[in-house]
């Protein structure tokens, strides 16, 4: 269930090892793929919707068959999918349905700010932003854990440069809100190369802060703590929260599915959650769910082929990051290996712009 980077990399693998005897079954309520880093480039006019969209009827693989319906129930006893066209019994089930925004958390995000982390938002905010020529942009995360957590940085960084290229960056004010301490908490280096860049840009940081609500008439963010900042625009990061559907079939503990991280099996027999949708102890990253993906198809063909269990999930993840001014910087993160994760930063460069393009053709190659 969810073809994203988990699932998508789960089926391929199979697909790869078994051939047209996967005999998997792919569940999408989409008729298309979007990576998430395309979400800026649709946000800041770099790209458009259709040169974004990478349909599923080219995710054409042995052995996989792609159906795009919308999953209404989990039984994970008795292995049962239930969609709005049928239902499914499997030997093995995949939850990979991702984490979904819970705009209603945020009371008055939706009537008075704007979200850029779904496409939906993310072309609206597309079509406002010509239309802003001056006052106070509030660039915020309204609560954690959030997807990519480079990205809101990225989205404030090139604000900066959209605003600056139409000769209205004077005419505008930044302000970056995030709940952490640090824009990216395994990696001291790479928030304080974010710290400076903002600076540089004269965009305004606070850490360590949670929206509660946005007041539009009276154009402020209201902070947990009770603070306000005022804002003319607000570009926001919406709380995230399980599928309901994944939350209705009782998997879910503290809001997410918990999973033994080695190779991502559910305490229910030959049912395995990847991606976004679990705790695995690392970031909701495509990086991280495509890795788990792997494992755990890996761990599938073992025990049909009553194999060894494969090495198991390393949590090792490469993330891009859009500085701004045409560079890229990159920062390799490990989650599981050492008592805490840790973080190794690459200045950003012209190199690891190819690089990141590298990343997304490379996926496009193997999945499309
Ligand atoms: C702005 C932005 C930038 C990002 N940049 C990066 C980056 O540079 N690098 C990186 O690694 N990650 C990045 N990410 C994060 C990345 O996109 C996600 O973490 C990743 O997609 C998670 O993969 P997943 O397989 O767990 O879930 P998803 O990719 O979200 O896939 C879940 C799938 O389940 C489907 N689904 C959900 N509910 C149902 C249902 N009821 N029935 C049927 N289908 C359903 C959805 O349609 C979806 O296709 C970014 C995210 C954003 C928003």
């Amino acid at each position: 269930m969810g073809a994203g980077f988990g699932g998508m990399e789960f089926a391929t693998v199979l697909s790869e090892e078994l051939g047209a005897d996967a005999g998997v079954t792919l569940i999408d309520r989409s008729d298309a793929f979007t990576f998430g880093f395309s979400k800026l480039d649709l946000l800041f006019g770099r790209a458009t919707l259709d040169e974004i969209r990478l349909p599923y009827e080219r995710f054409d693989k042995p052995g996989v068959d792609f159906r795009q319906e919308t999953v209404t129930a989990i039984d994970p006893l008795e292995r049962r999918v239930t969609t709005d066209a049928g239902s499914y019994e499997a030997d093995y089930l995949v939850v990979a349905l991702g984490a979904d925004y819970d705009l209603d958390a945020t009371p008055g995000l939706a009537e008075a700010g704007n979200e850029f982390y779904s496409v939906a938002g993310a072309e609206r905010l597309s079509r406002l932003l010509p239309e802003f020529t001056e006052g106070r942009v509030v660039v915020g995360v309204c609560d954690a854990p959030f997807k990519c957590p480079p990205a809101p940085s990225e989205a404030a960084l090139l604000l900066h440069d959209y605003l600056s290229e139409r000769g209205l960056r004077d005419a505008c004010e930044i302000e970056f809100l995030i709940p952490f301490a640090r824009p990216v908490p395994p990696s001291p280096e790479t928030s304080a190369a974010l710290i400076e860049a903002f600076a540089e840009r004269e965009i305004e940081v606070s850490l360590e802060c949670r929206v509660d609500h946005l007041d539009g008439e009276r154009g402020v963010v209201v902070l947990k703590d009770g603070s306000e900042r005022p804002y003319d625009l607000f570009l926001g990061v919406p709380k995230h929260r399980a599928p309901e559907v994944v939350i209705a079939s009782g998997m879910t503990e503290d809001g997410y599915i918990p999973v033994d991280s080695t190779h991502l099996q559910t305490r229910y027999p030959n049912v395995y959650a990847i991606g976004d949708v679990t705790t695995a102890g690392v970031p909701k990253a495509g990086v991280f769910a495509e890795g788990a993906g792997r494992v755990a198809a890996r761990s599938v063909i073992a025990t049909i082929r009553g194999e060894e269990p494969p090495q198991p999930y390393d949590g090792l993840g490469s993330c891009y990051i859009e500085f701004g001014a045409g560079r890229v910087g990159r920062v390799d993160v490990d989650f599981l290996s050492g008592p805490k994760p840790t973080g190794t930063y690459w200045a950003p460069s012209t190199d690891l712009v190819a690089e990141k393009e590298l990343f997304g053709s490379s996926r496009r190659a193997r999945w499309f």
